[in-house]
Parts: C-alpha cells; structure tokens; sequence
C-alpha cells in the first residue's frame, strides 16, 4: 500500500506584500526536495508533495513565534476551506520575531495527555515558519516537527553541520555535539523512522 502526505503553504499578508510567488513556490520546493532525499523510500512510499496558495494570505499580529503560530491556525481555519486532501499546513512569513524563534509546529502527541493536532488529523494542524539568518531551513524544520520528528532526532554530520531537526539546546541522537550552530536542509537517520512510523500508524489519515 501506497502511503504519502500532502501539504499546503500559505504565505503571510505581510510576506504577500513584501516578497514574490516564486519565492513562496521555491521555499516549498526546498521542503519536498529534503523530504524526498531522506524520507521517501525507493518505491516512493512516504513522499510528501507540497501546493502552494498564494491567494490565501494569512494575517499574523503577535511578535512572538507562538502566539503568531496560534493567530495562523485560527486564521486559515476561520477564512479558508480546504479539502481533506491536505495533511498540514505550513505559513511562511519573512520577518523574525521578537523572541528570535524562527518557527512553531504542533508536535503530535507520544503520550496520548497531549491535545496537540498532528499532521493527517482534521482540522489541518498549522505551523509557521520565517526568514532566519544564523537558523536555516527553518521551514523544513516545522513540517517535520508535524510529522513527529524532534529535536533529539539531529545529527552533526560536520563542523556546523547540523541536520534539519537541531535545536540550540538539543543533543545529536548520537551525542557526538550539541554546539548548535546552523542547519541544513537535509534530515538525519534518526528521522526516518519516527516519521515513516507516524505515516504507517495514521495510515487512515493520509
Ligand atoms: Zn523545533
């Protein structure tokens, strides 16, 4: 059985004004292509696909990366309709915030306490994502975050090489640095099989 996720990206009203579609559609691009160099498997099973809507802009006020998170959710959730064939949503703004958060994803739950909303749940789980400068990839970082994917899932693959998942406080799943320092888009090993598990266990979802 054929398993794979879909995910919508919306821009910001303020990333609509400021910056172009093409940008938006390259910034998805960067997403699936890090998904399909380390997450699809070789029979395309556990891809995710990415559509961009850039005439549904989403209003955000908070200059914090949370509350900002939670304006997006209830925003789109409130002014657009999307069909079920959507599994996330990820909101791209350009600016950072505040507190210098380059990001904010509901993680699902591992616990079952947690009333967190996760990737293939309805309503769409929402997560944002802006321009930093020293913390890349923070898009990529998000969705994954949707997935199940955590910040203890990083590697080191060299001198300030960091994969996708690492967070300044988080230790490499195999404890060989936690200097944080930058991120590429790619994900480690240690990802792959938290979120290929997520997709096979809400196999009904997606
Ligand atoms: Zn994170």
């Amino acid at each position: 059985m054929s398993i794979s996720t879909v995910a919508a990206i919306l821009p910001t009203h303020q990333f609509k004004q400021n910056e172009s579609s093409s940008l938006l559609n390259n910034r998805a691009d960067a997403i699936s292509n890090a998904w399909e160099t380390d997450i699809e498997d070789s029979s395309g099973d556990y891809s995710l696909r990415t559509h961009t809507h850039w005439d549904k802009p989403v209003s955000i006020s908070s200059d914090d990366a949370g509350t900002a998170r939670q304006e997006a959710a209830e925003y789109v959730h409130n002014n657009y309709s999307f069909s079920s064939k959507y599994d996330s949503i990820l909101v791209i703004h350009d600016e950072k915030w505040n507190d210098n958060v380059t990001g904010m994803a509901p993680i699902p739950p591992t616990d079952g306490d947690s009333d967190e909303i996760a990737a293939g749940n309805n309503p769409q789980p929402v997560a944002i994502a802006t321009t930093g400068t020293l913390i890349a990839a923070a898009d990529t970082h998000e969705m994954g975050h949707m997935y199940s994917a955590r910040h203890s899932d990083h590697e080191n693959w060299g001198v300030a090489e960091f994969t996708v998942m690492g967070n300044p406080s988080s230790t490499t799943c195999n404890g060989n640095d936690h200097t944080f320092r930058t991120r590429k888009n790619r994900f480690s090993d240690c990802d792959i099989t938290p979120i290929r598990d997520y997709m096979d266990n809400h196999s009904d979802l997606f």
